[in-house]
């Protein structure tokens, strides 16, 4: 009886998912933050690239003025010759602009790679990078000359990871993604309406393997090599389990973890978030995964308005607000808490623990 009466309400009007937008009821304190307490280095931002290398450096700094933004790191900075023309058009915009430095994964399979990867790491540091960016590809995209997917630890790169601990270029790397894209894109995935409007961000089936084994190979990487200092971006990928994250930043001491694009993960568990930023407050990095007119993705198209929920997040207690400034929440339909985090901790993560550990 109750079903059928539920089916007539759906037929006589029901609305789409996508069509919904509820609105609060809640009257709770709001402290919405136009710009940063302390001055914030950015150390995961896509501004730039071999294409583009300094399209859009203008535009940025004015929201940087704007939000109190130092410095933004460009992670994706192509190969060592990429390097060199994005320094140059970073330049004349002083210490506002660096980047980094990338593997070439299109010549993984070519005989000599390995040492040839190491050599240009080292000249994209001559070039004038702050660091190597790994990205998803390891993992997820790249294949052997058979067609299966290279293990993240696979040893052809460790003369890359050796290169980079002794030129002191920290490691950003992105391995995996969220758990949710991992699963079936039904009505349990939490993720759903996302994964409805990227079905290429699934991971589920096909030759994929599951997202704990890409993560315990890269945790084999840094494991191999003490001396290079990692930072896991997305809070090295499993922002869904900040328990398991804390025994790997207790396990590996050359580990550190980034925020970007996961505050909607942090801020739905703002009591474990807290005591994660209390402990580990001197190993957590400032980081958005920003990308310039981004709009495919909300929560990463490079605005005021887009590091304003990170600064309310970290700084407020507010509650029950949005991640984005996206109509409808991009990653899913869920809000979040502020963590207040005192003024120590805030200036370590927005800029000292950059600082230290970029030396610049
Ligand atoms: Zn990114």
């Amino acid at each position: 009886m109750q079903r059928r009466a539920f089916l007539q309400v759906a037929a006589g009007g029901g609305i789409k998912l996508s069509d919904y937008e509820p609105r609060s009821m809640l009257r709770v304190p709001e402290h919405p933050v136009r710009r940063a307490k302390f001055p914030v280095i950015d150390v995961h931002t896509h501004i730039a690239g071999p294409r583009q290398p300094g399209r859009h450096l203008t535009q940025i700094a004015a929201c940087m003025a704007e939000c109190n933004l130092e410095t933004l790191m460009n992670v994706t900075g192509g190969d060592s010759s990429s390097v060199a023309s994005i320094v140059k058009a970073m330049t004349p915009f002083g210490k506002k602009f660096l980047t980094g430095v990338e593997p070439t994964w299109k010549r993984a399979n070519e005989p000599g790679y390995a040492k040839w990867q190491a050599d240009d790491v080292h000249k994209g540091k001559q070039a004038g990078a702050v660091g190597l960016k790994i990205t998803k590809t390891l993992g997820l995209y790249l294949r052997d000359t058979k067609g299966t997917l290279v293990k993240v630890d696979d040893p052809r790169f460790d003369p890359m990871w050796e290169a980079a601990g002794a030129l002191n270029l920290p490691v950003w790397i992105h391995v995996s993604d969220p758990a949710a894209f991992f699963l079936p894109t039904d009505r349990f995935n939490e993720r759903y309406e996302e994964l409805e409007n990227h079905p290429d961000w699934s991971f589920h089936g096909k030759d994929f393997p599951p997202k704990m084994e890409l993560l315990e190979a890269r945790n084999r990487v840094i494991a191999r090599h003490p001396k290079t200092t990692f930072i896991g971006l997305h809070v090295a990928n499993l922002p869904e389990d900040l328990n398991v994250v804390s025994q790997w930043l207790d396990r590996y001491k050359n580990l550190h973890v980034e925020l970007g694009a996961r505050i909607g993960e942090l801020g739905r568990q703002p009591r474990s978030s807290r005591r994660f930023f209390e402990k580990f407050q001197d190993r957590i990095l400032f980081g958005t995964d920003a990308t310039p007119n981004g709009k495919e993705v909300p929560q990463q198209d490079l605005t005021p308005e887009m590091f304003r929920c990170y600064f309310r997040f970290l700084e407020t207690e507010d509650e029950y607000f949005d991640y984005s400034p996206a109509r409808v929440p991009p990653q899913g339909r869920w809000r979040i808490y502020g963590v207040g985090l005192p003024d120590t901790i805030l200036k370590k993560v927005y800029r000292d623990n950059a600082i230290r550990m970029f030396r610049t």
